[in-house]
């Protein structure tokens, strides 16, 4: 076989949703015959998820496997990167990413690039609801889900305290949208289909409660079908609280912006969104532009209708972390949803084919064919080339599209199998008790093996339990290798990393046989930064450690960041 060519044009694609993974594949289209155009993926998952059915994956009606794809079968013919990116160096044109075990820094150059990275949950604007919410973003959020919500019913089939019962058998979703009204009629379906099993539990115990800050639900539809979708919730029992924010959550319930306390152990949040902390960094690294709506940054690239960022030659955003101007609505930007996503793909693969080809770009354009909501117990809204209407027709239609824009047959196949077992059999209700990742655990090394590499990114902190470490500046070019301490018990190392948003400065490995306990990142930071004594600790420890260095002052906690400082890494080939 014939080595392929050096590729004349390269062209890196940010994130492996919707947007990116479309993107990939029209690109793959487009260059089907151009050897000479590498096209790479780089995305932290290796697979893609179809976030409309994860609804339907929380309430156990089709397997969690089922909604994924690996993204190496979705696009066979770009290269596929599994990494987590860092940051960009415009100058350089380079993307830096961790990759592999040891989370190596790489470089990989070029010349076209895609940001397709979507946003983030983020409630930090309501106190206390990071920390008693389920999300509902990706794959795993809807298998905890699935799990929490029979945990509850298990719980409440025992529980004899009639107020403790009441919370675990009501269920709170926060947010009208779309997610936050699908998860609300698929939770009803599957309360409704499986309570019976529960012999403690009447279905007339349950509380299913919507919180939503406008009048209708389904802002993303007409007010028609919101007032239709508003109606059928209604009459299965849902509470629909109108015209309310969510304030506050704590382990007891939620707090509304109507003074109302909703006592619950279930709470979804589907409202809270933030700029993705890469788009993030590049916003506020200057070059690009963030959009702005009504004078307020929302966290991501300003685009033309070419879906070029800032109409700089080379740079393109799409999906959910771009403010696309709408193309049919005046002073409106493209709403966050697959529909635009795709065809944004389509578009943004069309000029970058077009720019390498010297061709003028295209605009976006959208022709909107409709929009479905599922309600759950077959029913559901729809807008179909200008017709509305709701119920079990529009159900069916929902089923019929959704599961035919899944990509791949094997996946729709496994998909509308687990819709006809749904028919005839009971839900799964079996609750998967996954043990929670062990955050803080003991490594053993046996003597020469390596604890640290010099230039990986520091991810964890480390305590000797028992032996001895060796700290070295590892040999370069003519330079020998020189040890620099020797640790044993109790001496900690690995903090300078995670403290000064660095990567590692020298490498550490085993003396002899060794034991360390080995701390997350996040839990160290948790750590120092609310234990005064540890922070003053640590503050001495680095003057000590590092006398020649000036450190900035304020308490060390406040100094950890995400790395972003990237000395020595590797380029791809
Ligand atoms: C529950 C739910 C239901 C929905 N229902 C509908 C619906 O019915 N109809 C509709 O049109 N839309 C729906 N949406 C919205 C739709 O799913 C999103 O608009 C769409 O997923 C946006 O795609 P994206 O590619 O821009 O972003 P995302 O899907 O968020 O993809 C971002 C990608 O970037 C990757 N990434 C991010 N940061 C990094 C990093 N640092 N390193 C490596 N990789 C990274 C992520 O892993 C991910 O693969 C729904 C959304 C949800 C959550």
């Amino acid at each position: 076989m014939l080595p392929s060519p050096e590729p004349k044009h390269r062209v890196v694609i940010l994130g492996g949703g919707f947007a990116g993974v479309y993107t990939a594949r029209y690109l793959t289209q487009e260059f089907r015959r151009r050897p000479d155009v590498h096209i790479e993926l780089l995305s932290e998952e290796n697979y893609f998820v179809y976030q409309p059915l994860l609804p339907e994956v929380a309430a156990a009606s089709i397997h969690p496997n089922h909604v994924v794809n690996p993204i190496r079968d979705i696009v066979p013919r770009a290269r596929f990167r599994w990494c987590k990116i860092q940051s960009v160096d415009t100058e350089r044109k380079e993307v830096f990413v961790a990759q592999g075990e040891g989370r190596e820094l790489v470089r990989v150059p070029y010349d076209h690039l895609v940001f397709a990275l979507g946003k983030i949950s983020d409630f930090s604007s309501m106190p206390g609801v990071n920390e008693h919410s389920l999300p509902l973003k990706d794959l795993g959020d809807a298998f905890a889900l699935r799990n929490h919500v029979f945990r509850c019913l298990e719980l409440a089939d025992i529980e004899e305290d009639p107020e403790e019962k009441k919370a675990l058998l009501t269920f709170v979703i926060a947010g009208g949208g779309f997610s936050g009204v699908e998860m609300t009629g698929e939770l009803s379906e599957l309360l409704h289909k499986c309570i019976e099993r529960f012999t403690n539990v009447q279905y007339s115990d349950l509380r299913i409660c919507i919180v939503h800050s406008r009048d209708v639900v389904l802002p993303e539809m007409s007010s028609e079908l919101g007032r239709a979708a508003c109606r059928i919730l209604h009459r299965r029992g849902i509470e629909l609280i109108m015209r309310t924010r969510v304030r506050a959550a704590s382990r007891y319930g939620i707090y509304l912006s109507n003074g109302h306390f909703l006592p619950a152990r279930t709470f979804i949040c589907t409202v809270g969104t933030a700029a993705n902390p890469v788009v993030e960094a590049i916003l506020r690294g200057g070059g690009f532009t963030e959009r702005k709506v009504g004078g307020r940054g929302i966290g991501v690239f300003c685009t033309d209708r070419t879906l070029a960022c800032d109409g700089r030659p080379g740079y393109w955003a799409i999906g959910d972390n771009a403010g696309v101007p709408h193309p049919q609505i005046e002073g409106e930007l493209c709403p966050p949803t697959a529909q635009f996503a795709i065809r944004q793909a389509k578009t943004c693969a069309r000029n970058i084919a077009a720019a390498i080809e010297g061709r003028p770009a295209t605009q976006f354009q959208f022709k909107n064919f409709g929009m479905l909501a599922s309600l759950g117990r077959r029913r559901a809204v729809a807008e179909i080339l200008g017709v509305r209407f709701s119920g079990f027709l529009a159900w069916c239609a929902w089923r019929a599209v959704y599961v035919a824009k899944l990509p791949g047959v094997g996946r729709r196949l496994r998909v509308v199998f687990d819709w006809t077992l749904d028919l005839f059999f009971p839900r799964d209700i079996t609750q998967i008790q996954i043990p929670p990742a062990q955050r803080v655990r003991i490594d053993h090394y046996e003597p020469g093996e390596i604890v640290i590499n010099k230039y990986e990114i520091g991810r964890e902190f480390f305590i000797v339990k028992n032996g001895e470490v060796e700290v070295f500046q590892p040999a370069l070019d003519e330079q020998p290798e020189v040890v620099v301490a020797t640790l044993g018990k109790g001496d900690v190392f690995g903090e300078k990393a995670l403290l000064e948003d660095t990567s590692r400065t020298a490498s550490v490995r085993a003396k002899g046989p060794v034991d360390v306990l080995v701390m997350s990142r996040e839990d160290f930071a948790a750590m120092v930064g609310n234990f005064p004594v540890l922070d003053d600790f640590f503050d001495q420890l680095m003057k000590q450690r590092y006398p020649e260095q000036a450190l900035a002052t304020g308490p060390l906690a406040n100094r950890i960041a995400r790395p972003v400082q990237l000395p020595g890494v590797k380029r791809s080939c």
